[in-house]
């Protein structure tokens, strides 16, 4: 048994980034679903590659990335989990810069603090937060509504 592969050829003009998220976008859509590493592992892939692309990674993103693929691989009931964490674990390894460019912001910071009514009464204002989900954490809350 000489084994399968498969080769896709492409110029180097292309983005990693977005390659992997359109093979994230597949294997997330073709995973059956019956093991959990595999079920939940490629969609989070997907989603992580998902926001990075349209701008909202973070420095974090490729370090999770990895870890999710790591948690996958060898720890289904067949050969799709290590087919689905390959392709993010190779990319990472090869252009490690490019995802790393393309995730550059910082963490966003922490909620705040819970106000007591007293506080909030007293408060001309309440520090926005980011919305929690959107295409990235700079995102926040109109002006008017601080
Ligand atoms: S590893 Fe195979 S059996 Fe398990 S969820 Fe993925 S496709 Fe289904």
């Amino acid at each position: 048994m000489a084994g399968s592969g498969g080769v896709i050829v492409m110029d180097d003009s292309r983005n990693m980034v977005e390659i992997l998220n359109n093979i994230n976008e597949f294997y997330a859509h073709e995973s059956c679903g019956q093991c959990t590493p595999c079920r939940e592992g490629a969609q989070w892939m997907k989603k992580i590659t998902d926001r990075i692309v349209a701008g909202g990674g973070v420095a974090e993103d490729p370090a999770t990335l990895k870890n999710v693929a790591d948690n996958i691989a060898g720890k289904t009931i067949c050969a799709f989990g290590e087919a689905c964490s390959w392709p993010t674990q190779s990319f990472l390894a090869k252009f490690k810069e490019e995802f790393a460019a393309k995730s550059t912001k910082a963490l966003p910071p922490p909620m705040p603090p819970e106000y007591t009514r007293d506080e909030l009464v007293a408060h001309d204002s309440i520090q926005a937060v980011p919305a929690p989900r959107g295409n990235g954490h700079e995102i926040m809350a109109p002006a008017a509504t601080r």
